[in-house]
């Protein structure tokens, strides 16, 4: 079974509180990219901005997907890997059919 990632994007569409930003991410990034993507909570905590459903840095046309801010993505991005649980939990909650 393959995954193609630019074809799917479901593992960055989630709700408000969806990716949190540590502190560690936030040095990975510059004043711009924080600025568009990243949303203080006002408590001390980050959050990945969402917009209609999908983080901000998602850009999707056409079936194609891709991050904005990939070499800058924070950790919880790292870790999702494509075929695992995570990957598949997702792509179902978007009606993506994995086979
Ligand atoms: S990791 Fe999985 S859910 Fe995320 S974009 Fe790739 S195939 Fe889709
Ligand atoms: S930063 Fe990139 S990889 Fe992470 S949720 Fe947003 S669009 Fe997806």
């Amino acid at each position: 079974m393959t995954f193609d990632c630019q074809a799917c994007g479901a593992c960055c569409y989630g709700p408000e509180a969806y990716v949190a930003v540590t502190t560690t991410d936030l040095c990975r990034m510059s004043p711009t990219v924080q600025g568009r993507y990243v949303r203080p909570t006002g408590d001390g905590r980050r959050y990945l901005k969402m917009v209609h459903g999908h983080c901000a840095a998602l850009h999707a046309r056409q079936g194609h997907f891709s991050c904005r801010m990939y070499a800058m993505r924070p950790q919880p991005c790292h870790e999702v890997e494509a075929g695992s649980r995570e990957c598949l939990d997702a792509r179902r909650r978007r009606g993506i059919d994995a086979e």
